[in-house]
């Protein structure tokens, strides 16, 4: 891994000096990306910055962020990362992206304008499920999106935590409303996306050592152990494995390590029942940072083709660009040194030593698994 990275790093010396003249000479660099400081250029090894130069000569896919918000700089800055992303739209009932139709619109603009850097993963509103029509409805919809140029369909938690038939039943992602539609998506070679549950300290009591402890507190009617007449994390996840049972050919990426965050051996069950199944890394790297170092690397390793790297990373409307670059390239940053470095990282108040993956896992992840299993995804085919 070093000597290929060491080797890969010498182009990007260059770009570097390159780029740190025109922003000396311009300063319209709105978030400098490879050179902060004249220290940090004369000394490559110094910044955060600097450790995006061997991830970008992955040329590396995110598979999950949320984009909703044009502007040229950002644009650059995939075109400066050689980095591609699925802009995942969201139907949610609080709307926190705006309404579907809206929130749709405004990342077709992203997509539109990233020059060829972003494809689109759609979604449909689960609530109309037992509107005449829905899923024929829903299919045609989803038609002219695909012509369009989506690569991907997403369903979100609430189908499985929130949506319930008049009786009060709660509706899971296997019920057959939606059958017609993973059919659909199977028979025009896409990829469902599935944000299925959450991760199991949802269920739990409050604790400050969680990773997700700010987000139930901020989002109390997501934290489902004050809500203990909705369906167990169980119940739901095993919806989701006859899903996947049933579909065997249809490509499912479970979003956020498919919500069995706490032990890759509950995920490795599945990769081996399931062979249409793979996982993002979205929002969820934490969970690999904290369990035994030894084990996530075996795991990583043994299941190469099944792991997609992806952040959850947000540019929203009405958000500060610099702001939003800033966040964008750290979490490039620490997830680099966490997968690809043995370096240390702090988090909260642990120590985590870097996995230090061999350099043909790392382009898997970063990389090649995106493009199998989100075919279309760097636009290289529709
Ligand atoms: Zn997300």
């Amino acid at each position: 891994m070093r000597t290929q990275l060491k080797k890969a790093l010498w182009p990007w010396l260059i770009v570097a000096g390159v780029t740190f003249a025109a922003f000396e000479i311009g300063r319209i660099v709105a978030g400098p990306l490879f050179v902060t400081t004249a220290a940090a250029a004369h000394d490559p090894s110094s910044t955060p910055q600097d450790e995006l130069h061997p991830f970008a000569a992955l040329e590396p896919i995110d598979t999950h962020v949320h984009a909703f918000k044009s502007d040229p700089v950002f644009a650059d800055l995939l075109a400066r990362l050689r980095l591609h992303v699925l802009d995942i739209c969201v139907a949610d009932t609080q709307r926190s992206f705006g309404d579907l139709a809206a929130e749709t619109a405004r990342a077709e603009g992203f997509v539109q304008a990233s020059q060829g850097h972003a494809r689109l993963c759609v979604t449909f509103d689960p609530f109309a499920f037992q509107q005449k029509d829905f899923a024929q409805n829903t299919i045609r919809q989803l038609r002219q999106e695909f012509t369009g140029g989506a690569v991907a369909v997403k369903i979100w938690k609430n189908i499985g935590m929130e949506l319930k038939t008049p009786d009060g039943r709660y509706v899971m992602p296997d019920d057959p409303a939606f059958e017609p539609i993973y059919r659909e998506i199977a028979a025009e070679n896409k990829t469902l996306v599935a944000h299925v549950a959450e991760p199991s300290s949802c269920w739990e009591p409050p604790n400050p050592d969680s990773p997700d402890y700010d987000y139930y507190e901020e989002n109390p009617q997501w934290y489902m152990y004050l809500h203990p007449d909705h369906p167990r994390k169980e119940v739901i996840l095993a919806a989701r494995d006859r899903l996947l049972a049933e579909n065997p050919n249809l490509r499912v990426v479970g979003a956020h390590l498919g919500s069995m965050e706490t032990d890759v051996d509950e995920i490795a069950k599945r990769f081996d029942r399931y062979p249409n199944f793979a996982v993002d890394t979205a929002a969820r790297m934490e969970y690999l940072m904290i369990q035994p170092r030894e084990k996530v690397r075996n795991f990583l390793i043994k299941y190469q083709d099944r792991v997609l790297y992806g952040t959850d990373l947000e540019f929203l409307n009405g958000e500060a660009t610099p702001e939003a670059l800033k966040e964008w390239q750290d979490t490039y940053a620490r997830d680099w040194k966490f997968l690809a470095t043995h370096q240390i990282l702090q988090y909260k108040k642990r120590q985590i030593e870097g996995l230090d993956l061999p350099e043909p896992v790392l382009r898997r992840i970063y990389h090649d698994n995106a493009a199998r299993w989100i075919p279309g995804i760097t636009g290289s085919s529709k």
